[in-house]
């Protein structure tokens, strides 16, 4: 396997970061939702948004026949759907990922300011310069990239279809350039072998969650399953009951027999978590700062 490469990758500035949105009082919060669901049904608009986003964005969805779900399935069920306006409250690589299954639809993106460090450290140019160097490689990039990113690709995939592609990939002999999330492509290099050059890209939400504290928070809930989103660090992902993508991990919570989940992804899945499975303790994974919200993009998912 080639040594993977090195790019400088950019990251969200601090004023970004500053424009999270303040929390709302009851009355607040109710005053906005009967306007957002009179202007939806006005509009003839329908909501999708990630499970990582805020629950009050996750109940108005489901309140108004809208969909919670992770990137690939908003954009399916906004497919699916018959209104001509789709709100997408995720990251702007989701509002393009929705916006490539429905051109002919009208779709928002709330708040532009919404990225993703994946998104934003694999900038079009270089990745395609980086693709005319390797013109013997096929090209396959993660779903968190531009839609500028995904048109020079040969392959686009999810988490939940990585592994089958890429080794469907190796198995007819074909070496991979991989983009953007080294942490993902490291984990798929482990379990397919297949040989992969890597973009250097990272979570900054998955990137600081911590094996040692995972290890002694373990310890000290033995009967706990520990559920690792794979864009983290391999030593986290090595502590893990289940890999896997937010679906998965919410399906996870639902059908393993275990009282008590360790959850190495963003925080905003607990909402779900907790409607699907209400009687079971959720515990996040420790990370190296604050806790794992991704702050990447202002009102993240
Ligand atoms: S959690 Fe990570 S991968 Fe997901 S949108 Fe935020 S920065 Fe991107």
């Amino acid at each position: 396997m080639n040594a993977p490469l090195s790019f400088p990758v950019q990251v969200p500035d601090a004023a970004t970061v500053a424009r999270m949105a303040p929390e709302l009082d009851d009355d607040e919060r109710e005053s906005l939702r009967a306007r957002a669901k009179r202007l939806l049904k006005e509009r003839d608009a329908v909501l999708v948004a990630h499970y990582y986003t805020h629950p009050d964005l996750q109940i108005l969805a489901d309140e108004t026949g809208g969909h919670v779900a992770d990137s690939l399935d908003m954009a399916r069920f906004s497919h699916e759907h018959s209104a001509s306006t789709v709100v997408v409250c995720g990251v702007r690589f989701m509002g393009e990922t929705a916006k490539i299954l429905n051109p002919e639809k009208r779709v928002l993106v709330p708040e532009m300011q919404a990225t993703c460090s994946l998104d934003l450290g694999c900038p079009a140019a270089a990745f395609s310069d980086l693709c005319d160097e390797y013109p013997d490689r096929t090209v396959v990039v993660y779903a968190n990239t531009s839609a500028a990113v995904k048109a020079r690709a040969d392959w686009m995939v999810t988490s939940t279809i990585a592994l089958d592609i890429i080794g469907h990939l190796k198995d007819r002999g074909e070496k991979i350039l991989w983009a953007p999330d080294r942490f993902l492509g490291d984990y798929i290099q482990r379990k397919t072998g297949a040989d992969m050059l890597m973009w250097q890209g990272s979570c900054i939400v998955h990137e600081a969650f911590k094996a040692d504290a995972l290890e002694r928070l373990l310890a000290r809930e033995p009967g706990a399953a520990v559920l690792v989103h794979p864009e983290s660090p391999p030593a986290v992902i090595a502590l893990a009951h289940v890999v896997g993508s937010t679906s998965a991990l919410i399906k996870a919570v639902q059908e393993l027999p275990n009282d008590t989940f360790i959850i190495a992804t963003d925080r905003g899945i607990f909402h779900k978590m907790h409607e699907m499975a209400p009687h079971k303790k959720l515990l996040e994974a420790p990370t190296a700062g604050e806790g794992a919200t991704c702050e990447s993009c202002a009102h993240c998912p």
